[in-house]
C-alpha cells in the first residue's frame, strides 16, 4: 500500500503508513509475538460491530492482547485452569481476584461483606485488605488458616464471602492445608483465593484441590528473571474467569505485551529453576540449622518444621526456593550479615535465579506497623533468602563466610 487512487503518497503519508499492515505471514511463528498494536482493524465497520458482539475478538488492548493471551493461556494450562487473566503487577492481581471471588454467585458486581484473611501474608496484601476493602466497611478478619479448626471457627463467626491464603507463606514459609481449607469454604459457601507465588504450579496446582482462584505475582518465580513485573488470576470456573475478564476490561490494570513475552519466556523455564531452587534451598536450610550463629530456620523441608509432614505430602518432595531465618543477636548483626554477603543480593523481590537476601521487617513488611508485624511473628531479626540456581558450593560459600565473622564478632 504505497498510493490512494492511482496517486502516490506524499512522504508525509508513506512515512506513517508504508510497510505496515501486511497479511499474517502464512507459516506460523514458532513462539507469539509482541504485538504492540493497541487496536485493530476490521475490512468493515460491519465486521467491527460484530467482532465487538462476540465479545472473543482483538479491538483494543486492554480488551485483550495475543501476546498477553499466550501468557494467559500457558498459566492457565499449568494451574489447570478454565482462563486465567494477566495484570499490570501481583497486587493488581490480587485486587482483582479478591473483588471477582467476592462476587455472590449469580450477581456480577463485586460485592463482598466480609473476608477471612490469613494472618500470614505478604504485608502489603495485607495493607489493601486493610486500605481497599476494611475501610469501605468490608468486614476483614485475620485467622490462623494453617489451623483448620481455627478457621472453622473463624468462618462460622464471620461468616465470610471468601479466604485468602498463601499457600506457603510469606516469609515464615507456613503451609496451608488447601484441600481442607476448599472443604470448609464448599461447606461455608465461600470461595478460597490461594496466592501460589511462593509454591508455583511445580509444588501444587490447588485448583485441583477445589480452590476457586490461584493469585500470582508473575514478578517472581514465574518470570525468573528479576526484569518483568505482572501478576496472573487463574480460575477454577468459566464463570469466574468471565468475570475476572470483565472486570479486567474495566479495572485497566492490563499487562503490557513486552512485560507478557517476558515472563512467558520466563515460563519455559520455571520447572527447571524451581527443581535446582527447592534442591539447593533444602542444603542451605540444613546447613543453617546447623550453624551456631543461626538461632531458628524457617523451611518446611526440615523435620522440625511444624507442617513438614504436610508439605512433603503436598509438594512431592521438593519444599520451596525460600528459607528464612533469625541470626543469634539483634539489628546490628542482621545488617553486618546482609551487608557481608556477596550472592545473595540484598533486593526487596524474590523467586529470581539470582539468590536474594531481604529482611521483611524493613522490606516486604514494612508497611505493617511494629505491633503487627510482632503479631506476626516478623521480629526485626528475622531474614529471607531467596535460593537462586547458582552453584550450590557457592551459595554456602557466602552464607559460610558473612556468618563466620559474625561469630567472630559475638
Ligand atoms: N504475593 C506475594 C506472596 C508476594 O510476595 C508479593 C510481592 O512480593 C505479591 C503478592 C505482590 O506482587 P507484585 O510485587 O508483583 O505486585
Amino acid at each position: 500500500m504505497s498510493e490512494q487512487h492511482g496517486k502516490p503518497w506524499h512522504l508525509e503519508t508513506s512515512l506513517v503508513h508504508a510497510g505496515e499492515r501486511a497479511a499474517a505471514p502464512r507459516a506460523t511463528p514458532i513462539v507469539t509475538p509482541i504485538y504492540t498494536a493497541t487496536t485493530y482493524l476490521y475490512p468493515s465497520l460491519a465486521e467491527l460491530d460484530a467482532a465487538f458482539a462476540d465479545g472473543d475478538s482483538y479491538l483494543y488492548t486492554r480488551y485483550g492482547n495475543p501476546t498477553v493471551a499466550a501468557l494467559e493461556a500457558a498459566v492457565a494450562a499449568a494451574e489447570g485452569a478454565r482462563g486465567a487473566v494477566a495484570y499490570g503487577s501481583g497486587m493488581a492481581a490480587l485486587h482483582a481476584a479478591l473483588l471477582a471471588a467476592a462476587t455472590p454467585r449469580g450477581e456480577t458486581a463485586p460485592r463482598p461483606h466480609a473476608i477471612l484473611a490469613a494472618r500470614d501474608l505478604y504485608g502489603s496484601s495485607t495493607v489493601l485488605l486493610e486500605e481497599l476493602f476494611a475501610a469501605r466497611g468490608v468486614r476483614v478478619a485475620y485467622a490462623d488458616l494453617c489451623d483448620l479448626q481455627a478457621t472453622e471457627a473463624a468462618m462460622a463467626e464471620l461468616r465470610p464471602e471468601l479466604l485468602l491464603v498463601e499457600q506457603i507463606s510469606n516469609p515464615l514459609l507456613r503451609v496451608a492445608d488447601i484441600g481442607g481449607l476448599a472443604a470448609l469454604c464448599k461447606a461455608g459457601g465461600a470461595r478460597l483465593v490461594v496466592d501460589s507465588t511462593i509454591t508455583t504450579p511445580v509444588l501444587q496446582r490447588p485448583l485441583a484441590l477445589g480452590a476457586d482462584l490461584v493469585v500470582h505475582s508473575a514478578t517472581k518465580y514465574l518470570s525468573g528473571h528479576g526484569d518483568a513485573a505482572g501478576g496472573v488470576v487463574a480460575a477454577r470456573t468459566g464463570m469466574l474467569h468471565a468475570s475476572l475478564v470483565r472486570q479486567s476490561r474495566l479495572l485497566g490494570a492490563s499487562l503490557g505485551p513486552f512485560e507478557a513475552q517476558q515472563i512467558l519466556r520466563g515460563m519455559k523455564t520455571l520447572a527447571l529453576r524451581v527443581e535446582r531452587q527447592c534442591a539447593s534451598a533444602a542444603v542451605v536450610a540444613a546447613f543453617l540449622a546447623d550453624h551456631p550463629a543461626v538461632a531458628r530456620v524457617y523451611y518446611p523441608g526440615l523435620a522440625a518444621h511444624p507442617a513438614h509432614a504436610l508439605a512433603a505430602a503436598s509438594f512431592g518432595g521438593r519444599f520451596g526456593g525460600l528459607v528464612s531465618l533469625e541470626l543469634r543477636g539483634a539489628a546490628p548483626a542482621v545488617a553486618a550479615f546482609v551487608d557481608r554477603l556477596r550472592l545473595f543480593l540484598p533486593a526487596t523481590s524474590l523467586g529470581d535465579l539470582y539468590s536474594l537476601v531481604s529482611v521483611p521487617a524493613i522490606a516486604s513488611h514494612r508497611e505493617l506497623d511494629a505491633a503487627a508485624r510482632v503479631a506476626r511473628g516478623i521480629s526485626d531479626s528475622l531474614v529471607r533468602l531467596s535460593v537462586g540456581i547458582e552453584a550450590l558450593e557457592d551459595l554456602l560459600a557466602d552464607l559460610a563466610q558473612a556468618l563466620k565473622r559474625e561469630v567472630g564478632s559475638q
